[in-house]
């Protein structure tokens, strides 16, 4: 008798409980900032295989769309009116679907590790014993200094580039090294700063930014109604008042190279698409 039949009679003897036909297991994907274009191939592969996809509001529906018909879509939302899930509602979730024998993918926007708490869902699924793969994203960031033609690292102006947040927990003031937030030649990217732009700002000039460095604006970067302001540290909060959309805040001497109005790709695309018709 070959392995091959051994193998099928222990199956049809039906000793074991039959094994899920496939493990269930978690993607924490990175959506990217909006743009679809700009999400990575290894995102849409896990999105394309996904049986339950867990979002936040930051993903657009473009992007939920590219999961298949099929696929359970759960928005895990902030909201204002209706119940929004606690971190811990979402770890268990996310848990418990894989636990089931799903592919479960968290889709979030931006990195999945930047801000995003990636991690305490990683830490979820490993404390449980279920598989968790990331699939990076392109962070805000990298978004916003693209499109506005302003690099975060420049040789002579920007030797360093650090991301901070504009909101610790439970919306205290961030404990930030601010003495080295302020040194020159160095870009300072803030998220969720709009609300607290101005407490930034004077952090850093107190520390000894000069008011004078030059700072960009980004609302909705990647999307179609992308609006970057170009503006100086000095100037930050009056220009960051009144944003509505997601938005980050970009201190440093090489924003000098920012352009406020710089075509989309999008835009290129079409122009070029146009030209050729
Ligand atoms: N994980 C995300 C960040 C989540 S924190 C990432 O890697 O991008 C949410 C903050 O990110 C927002 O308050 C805003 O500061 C920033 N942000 C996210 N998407 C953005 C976008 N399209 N344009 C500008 N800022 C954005």
């Amino acid at each position: 008798m070959t392995a091959k039949s051994t193998k099928s009679l222990v199956l049809l003897g039906g000793g074991k409980p039959a094994a899920p036909a496939r493990a269930g297991r978690v993607w924490l994907v990175g959506a990217g900032p909006g743009d679809p274009d700009l999400l990575t191939i290894k995102a849409l592969k896990a999105l394309s295989a996904a049986d339950v996809v867990v979002h936040d509001g930051l993903v657009s529906d473009e992007i939920l769309a590219l999961a298949p018909a099929m696929a359970r879509r759960i928005s895990v939302a902030k909201r204002k009116s209706r119940h929004s899930y606690a971190q811990d509602e979402i770890n268990r979730m996310l848990v418990a679907f894989a636990q089931d024998g799903l592919q479960v993918v968290r889709l979030k926007g931006g990195d999945p590790f930047i801000f995003g708490r990636g991690g305490e869902e990683l830490e979820a699924c490993r404390a449980a014993g279920v598989e968790c793969l990331v699939a990076p994203g392109v962070t805000a960031a990298l978004a916003a200094s693209a499109a506005a033609g302003a690099p975060l690292t420049h040789r002579g102006a920007a030797q360093a580039v650090t991301f901070v947040t504009g909101h610790a927990a439970k919306g205290a003031e961030p404990d930030l090294d601010w003495e080295h937030l302020a040194r020159a030649n160095h870009t300072v990217v803030i998220y969720m700063g709009v609300s607290t732009a101005g407490p930034i700002a004077g952090r850093l000039m107190d520390a000894g930014r000069d008011p004078a460095t030059p700072a960009l604006i980004v609302e909705n970067a990647s999307r179609a109604d992308e609006a970057r302001i170009v503006t100086t540290l000095g100037d930050l909060a009056s220009a960051a008042a009144g944003l509505a959309g997601p938005a980050l805040l970009i201190v440093g001497e090489a924003m000098a190279l920012a352009q406020a109005s710089t075509p989309m790709i999008a835009d290129l695309v079409s122009t070029a698409q146009a030209a050729r018709a």
